[in-house]
């Protein structure tokens, strides 16, 4: 199965239209090196050129980023398990996170996706663990980073997103796992990483974790 990204920025996308954080401006002056995104998305276009599209809405197309209104999710049985970690595990609601663990009968690979991860408990590990692909939250580098820039005045914490750099955050976790391939995804535009000569950006790449973009292509 190959997967593809269609979309691998967060909810704004990157640039974002009405934001002026030193990404966005740069990328649009041309004076960072940095790829646009659009918003965190993935499919199987195995899937979709089979035509299972057409068949409706039970058929797995599509797995967008499946937190807050008007996002979506379809799914396909069995190749795919929603794994709820919030407190509403068993009665999910509007805005609760969700991880996905796409499996290819065929080869067996699996991925998991997690565009939102705001806590990795023992049971999201072991999806962790067991993957030869992650697909997960690369939100913001920092968890006051919206802060600080102006943008917001919520920690990345209070939304559900673990950070990437701080203690117990995301490249904690991934470090510790020596099986999956790592991938970092909706990928919010205040955050460093976009920036492919930053520091920050240096270090996902010296712990071994990729940056996902628009039409990266997964084999699974
Ligand atoms: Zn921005």
């Amino acid at each position: 199965m190959h997967i593809r990204v269609l979309g691998s920025g967060a909810g704004g996308g990157f640039p974002q239209w009405n934001c002026n954080c030193p990404n966005c401006s740069g990328v649009r002056a041309g004076l960072i090196r940095a790829t646009p995104r659009t918003q965190s998305s993935i499919a199987d276009p195995g899937t979709l050129s089979r035509g299972q599209l057409a068949r409706g809405p039970d058929r797995p197309v599509r797995l967008r980023h499946p937190r807050g209104g008007g996002a979506d999710l379809y799914r396909r049985a069995p190749e795919e398990r929603g794994t709820p970690y919030s407190p509403h595990r068993h009665n999910t609601v509007p805005g609760d996170n969700i991880g996905v663990r796409v499996r290819d009968e065929r080869t067996h690979g699996t991925l998991f996706y997690a565009p939102g991860l705001g806590r990795v408990d023992d049971e999201v590990l072991a999806y962790m663990q067991e993957a030869d692909c992650l697909l997960v939250d690369g939100t913001l580098w920092s968890d006051d980073e919206l802060i600080r820039s102006g943008i917001g005045d919520k920690p990345g914490s209070a939304m559900g997103h673990l950070d990437q750099s701080g203690r117990g955050g995301i490249m904690e976790h991934l470090g510790r796992l020596t099986r999956p391939r790592k991938i970092l995804i909706h990928i919010n535009n205040t955050n460093p990483i976009l920036d492919e000569d930053s520091p920050e950006r240096h270090a996902l790449e010296a712990a071994g974790i990729e940056v996902a973009y628009d039409g990266m292509t997964i084999e699974l």
